[in-house]
């Protein structure tokens, strides 16, 4: 069965539209990331496998290449980083960057990789706002996100 996007509300209507099949059915199989099994697994009462192994909410540049861009950890700095994400960006996910292993551009951890904070650094500089980099930014409260997230807007 193919429905729209696994997470959204119709995730439900479609699988109510199919009650007859769903009663013959053992098991099913959610080909999606682990917001849409979750959808699934709410909106019937099948047991319900993932087929995958989700490794991030991302974004797909050129066909069949994902990328992750935000980790929601609730309290955003890119307005201090040029708009380049070093929680995610960064193998470390320093909020001081860079490290004492950068070298020439890339990443101690994976060489083939760009340092993130070269890259914060070429585009601070870029923007003329390279005092950013000077500032001290205090460590991440990891308790500004509780999970699981909840929030409402009235
Ligand atoms: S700092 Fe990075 S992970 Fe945190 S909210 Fe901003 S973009 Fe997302
Ligand atoms: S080399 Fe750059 S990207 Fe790699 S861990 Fe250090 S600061 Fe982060």
């Amino acid at each position: 069965m193919v429905i729209p996007t696994a997470c959204d509300d119709m995730t439900k209507e479609a699988l109510e539209s199919e009650a007859d099949r769903l009663d013959r059915t053992d098991a099913i199989l959610v080909m999606s990331c682990g917001f849409g099994v979750q959808t699934v697994a709410g909106s019937c009462d099948n047991p319900v496998y993932p087929a995958l192994d989700t490794l991030f909410i991302g974004m797909e540049g050129a066909p069949g290449h994902f990328s992750e861009k935000c980790a929601q950890c609730g309290e955003c700095v890119l307005a201090w980083t040029g708009g380049i994400c070093p929680v995610i960006c960064c193998t470390k996910g320093l909020l001081n960057g860079p490290c004492g292993g950068t070298n020439n551009g890339k990443c101690e951890v994976d060489p083939e990789k760009d340092c993130a904070w070269t890259l914060i650094y070429q585009r601070l500089e870029r923007l003329g706002k390279l005092d950013s980099m000077r500032a001290y930014r205090p460590p991440k409260n990891f308790q500004a996100v509780v999970r699981p997230g909840k929030v409402v807007v009235d």
